[in-house]
């Protein structure tokens, strides 16, 4: 499963339970940075891990 923003090819490693709109799947970096919006809660799948250790090369 891939992440969810536009033009990203990144493995989904997140969902995002947005309270204004629906939950969505996205990369870990995608998801620290959404998910620093007021109100959303940041979760992390359960075989998420291995993503979230890859995320910092790029
Ligand atoms: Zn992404």
């Amino acid at each position: 499963m891939e992440c969810a923003e536009a033009d990203c090819e990144r493995p989904a490693a997140v969902e995002l339970h947005i309270p204004w709109a629906a939950n969505r799947l996205v990369c870990a970096p995608h998801g620290r940075v959404l998910g620093q919006r007021e109100g959303v809660v940041v979760e992390a799948l359960p075989d998420s891990g291995k993503y979230l250790l890859e995320d910092e090369r790029d």
